[in-house]
């Protein structure tokens, strides 16, 4: 059952996605476990269980266009899910009626169905349930004429994707937060490929992959911006104190600047002594602000392993989507930064219009 729950899961998250083979090949997948879980219930019967995998099984089928397998499945799993007062259980299969009311034109009952469905969510319901119930009732509204409701449904469908979105990265980079529990992260799943070992941050694949992720959602209503941090003079550092004390003082400024940000921003490592925060639902200014506020905090730092009087500074650049283009983002706030540097150290700059049509490609060295 859990791998069709991961099945149906994914499935939902290509929805946008033009590749159809693969959203069905998941669907397949789906179905064979769910299959294998209904004939083990046979040996091992549980009535929760029972609800759990008839409604996954009922969900694949009505994604698959097999509405007359799936119906009879979902109405015993409703009515088991009734009976045993198992509410949860019982909301996910009303998810899925709702689905499959609109698929098969019936709309009028489908909107009867998630209307209540909704309301008893309220604000606190699983995100899953009630993506897939405002989805399904935009589409049955605007089926309907309806198209008032259908906005307002699509509208809170949207910001609770995205909001899905945003808490599935802040929950990949607070696994990044220390190089042990990095490295336990890392030993569990694939992930190493976007984890830098020495800081316990993301790399500069995780960056990617997390802009690529958010910048197509942002708008004026939902700003993203990112932050680019150079160490100035840290090549000192290293000379003058040896490369250990170098090494940890990047890991001690990974701490620092994790414990600096909100919880919904992304650190990464870029490069050797660079950083780069992504602040989603931040625009320029509130960007600017909280990167004045780390600068100040990094300046005032006592260093473990440097003398007291010792400080260390940044240079920051930051820019705010437009672009979405990762690349020309990156690079906008990259020729921030420089200017910056030029500009004496120890400071923030905003990438301007010149700096943005400056911008060089992510893959392209830096002169
Ligand atoms: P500025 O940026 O202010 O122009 O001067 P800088 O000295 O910081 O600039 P530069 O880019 O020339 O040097 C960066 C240095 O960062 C080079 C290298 O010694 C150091 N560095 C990069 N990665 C690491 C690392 O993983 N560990 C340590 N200890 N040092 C590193
Ligand atoms: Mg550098
Ligand atoms: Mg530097």
């Amino acid at each position: 059952n859990a791998i069709t729950a991961t099945a149906i899961g994914a499935y939902h998250r290509t929805y946008d996605e033009p590749d159809r083979e693969a959203a069905e090949q998941l669907l397949e997948e789906g179905r064979v476990a769910a299959e294998r879980a209904l004939a083990l219930l046979d040996e091992f019967d549980n009535p929760l269980y029972r609800i759990a995998v008839g409604g996954n099984l009922a969900e694949i089928l009505t994604h698959r266009g097999d509405l007359v397998a799936a119906e009879p499945l979902l109405y015993a799993a409703q009515e088991a899910a009734d009976r045993l007062g198992a509410d949860a259980h019982g909301d996910r299969v009303a998810a899925s009626i709702g689905e499959w009311l609109v698929l098969s034109d019936r709309h009028d009952e489908a909107i009867e169905v998630l209307d209540e469905l909704i309301a008893r969510l309220g604000d606190d319901g699983p995100h899953s349930t009630r993506i897939r119930a405002h989805h399904s009732a935009y589409r049955a509204e605007r089926a309907r004429g309806r198209f008032d409701a259908a906005l307002e449904h699509l509208e809170t469908y949207e910001r609770l994707e995205r909001h899905r979105t945003t808490s599935q990265l802040r929950s990949q980079s607070k696994m990044f937060v220390t190089k042990s529990e990095a490295q336990a992260e890392a030993d569990r799943h694939r992930s190493t490929a976007e984890l830098d070992p020495l800081t316990g941050l993301g790399n500069r694949r995780n960056l990617h992959r997390v802009l690529e992720q958010l910048l197509p959602h942002a708008d004026d209503d939902h700003p993203l911006a990112l932050a680019m941090i150079d160490v100035d003079h840290f090549k000192k550092i290293n000379d003058e104190l040896g490369h250990a004390i170098g090494d940890s003082a990047l890991i001690e400024l990974a701490h620092l600047i994790r414990d600096e940000v909100g919880d919904d921003d992304v650190i990464v490592r870029y490069g050797g002594e660079e950083i780069v925060i992504v602040m989603p639902g931040a625009g320029v200014d509130d960007a600017t602000a909280r990167c004045e506020h780390l600068r100040t905090r990094v300046e005032q730092h006592v260093w473990p392993g440097l003398r007291d009087d010792r400080r260390i500074t940044l240079s920051i650049g930051v820019a705010a989507a437009p672009p979405c283009d990762p690349d020309l983002l990156v690079g906008a706030a990259d020729r921030a930064m420089y200017q910056a540097k030029r500009d004496g150290r120890n400071l923030v700059r905003i990438a301007s219009d010149q700096h943005l049509r400056d911008a060089t490609p992510l893959a392209t060295p830096r002169p």
